[in-house]
């Protein structure tokens, strides 16, 4: 029995450039640990008539579906501004999975063993951060936020080494592609322009099949790709959503959250927040978020800039015009963002004052992101004593009158705020709880977690205690890469 794979292969096709051929390395007792029935439905997999020894032989790569041609990708990247040669290190694509004619994603293992551009690693990957990965993946695919996603995670019943020893695991990862950032800057770091336009050729049939006949097409291609990327980061400030590691190689093409190593969301609002242990200047912070991605893009422009035209000065002008459009894209964006935050309709030349004085209040009294809007979403469950303070009721009657020139119901301006902010996000204390029961075999707070992530936006009993607060602690929490 198989699960109804239909691989159609066409990454693999590409020049030796492109990928390295390799097979996942073998595995001694995996074991499954989680799987996506949702994630599983949408693809038109069928798991229930085979039984899990198999099925954790399947996602362990221990057996190969038919049609698999499992490939490692290369690419390249900035790491924290450094450019590196990179490439999957400890992922092979099994190929792309076709649902139907139009609709293609990329099969993934995570985990996988040893390629040729695994450097110093082992190639392995940890249960913990993967399972932390499949929670936090599926939570902003709940968001309504482009994402990749998590079909399983199988134990490798090999143990791996980091500080001390843990447990090895797989994850499936499913995505639109794994084109990113950083596969443009390796195959323009090799200098081959053919290369170079079989890369944007097949990344605009794959991602942007409405550009293909155009005149401009690598230029559309730029702007394409900068508007995916500027909604995405306007998506993760909506949530409070941090990366952690918005390097060029985990910035997908897609315009899709790739990469959930050190990410987390922020609970009191400080922009400058950071929980990644490695980023020490905040390159990555909160507020930089927006300014990073015009950076990326920045690289990704000049991989394909002779490609704009002919004319080598002319293609630079054009391409620095473009990118120099950014902020004002964003700034459209992330202003109608908080505009539906706040349930306001229409456009007032006031606004931007309203709402930064608002973000300006949340910074002084540190309250939480998530539960300000929730709070005056009427949501009952918060009930925190600083929104009786003064200063905020002083600014809560100027959005009183603002919403007086809404000319909407009550009613029509709550549905539009209840469908922009989330009540529940993965609080950095309830999946570390969730994650340690996990590692010891007990997956209630992981389920339990996972099952109230999957409807954010709305209001059911019992979720109190996923609209709390992590209590105050004098630690500062951190995340890790997780490698
Ligand atoms: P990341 O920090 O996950 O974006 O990974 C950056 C680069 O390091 C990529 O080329 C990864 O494939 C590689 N890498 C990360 N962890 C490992 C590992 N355990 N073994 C080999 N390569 C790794
Ligand atoms: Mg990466």
């Amino acid at each position: 029995m198989t699960i109804g794979w239909h691989f159609d292969n066409t990454y693999s096709k590409l020049p030796d450039t492109f990928k390295e051929n390799i097979k996942p390395t073998p595995v001694n007792e995996p074991e499954i640990v989680i799987l996506n029935n949702d994630l599983a439905e949408k693809l038109n997999l069928d798991f229930s008539k085979v039984d899990s020894k198999n099925l954790a032989q399947i996602f362990s790569g221990n057996s190969l579906p038919d049609g698999a041609n499992t490939i490692a990708q290369a690419y390249a990247g900035h790491q924290f501004g450094h450019f590196t040669m990179l490439g999957d290190g400890r992922a092979v694509l099994l190929g792309e999975h076709l649902v139907n004619k139009n609709s293609r994603f990329d099969i993934q293992f995570k985990g996988s063993g040893k390629t040729s551009f695994s450097r110093r690693g082992d190639g392995r990957a940890v249960l913990g951060p993967m399972l932390r990965e499949y929670l936090i993946s599926e939570a902003i695919y709940a968001l309504g936020i482009p994402t990749t996603r998590s079909l399983a995670v199988v134990k490798t019943g090999e143990e791996v080494v980091r500080e001390q020893l843990m447990q090895g695991a797989i994850l499936t990862r499913v995505a639109s592609s794994h084109i990113r950032v950083g596969t443009f800057q390796y195959i323009a770091a090799k200098q081959n322009i053919k290369d170079l336009q079989l890369l944007i050729d097949y990344t605009i049939d794959r991602h942007f099949p409405e550009i293909q006949s155009s005149k401009s097409k690598t230029l559309d291609l730029l702007n394409l790709v900068m508007d995916k990327q500027c909604q995405l980061v306007v998506d993760w400030m909506r949530v409070g959503f941090i990366h952690g590691v918005m390097n060029t190689d985990n910035m997908a093409i897609s315009g899709e959250t790739i990469d959930y190593g050190p990410c987390a969301f922020m609970d009191q609002y400080d922009p400058q927040t950071v929980f990644s242990s490695i980023d020490q200047f905040g390159r990555y912070s909160f507020e930089n978020q927006p300014r990073i991605t015009k950076w990326n893009l920045a690289r990704f422009a000049e991989c394909i800039v002779n490609l704009i035209d002919k004319d080598e000065d002319k293609a630079i002008k054009i391409a620095t015009e473009t990118i120099n459009n950014f902020e004002k894209i964003y700034e459209k964006k992330w202003l109608n963002m908080m505009r539906n935050k706040l349930g306001l309709f229409g456009e007032n030349k006031d606004d931007k004052k309203l709402i930064l004085e608002l973000l300006n209040w949340m910074k002084d009294k540190k309250a939480d992101y998530t539960n300000t809007f929730c709070y005056l979403m009427k949501i009952s469950d918060i009930k925190d004593q600083i929104y009786k303070d003064e200063s905020f009721k002083k600014w809560q009657k100027l959005w009183y009158k603002r919403l007086d020139l809404n000319k909407v119901s009550e009613e029509k301006y709550l549905k539009l705020m209840r469908s922009t902010n989330p009540l529940i996000i993965p609080r950095n204390h309830n999946v570390e709880e969730a994650l340690k029961a996990a590692s010891k075999n007990d997956f209630q707070l992981f389920n339990e977690l996972l099952e109230v992530l999957k409807t954010p936006y709305k209001s059911k009993e019992n979720i109190s205690k996923f609209l709390e607060p992590a209590p105050v602690s004098k630690e500062k929490y951190q995340t890790f890469c997780g490698t």
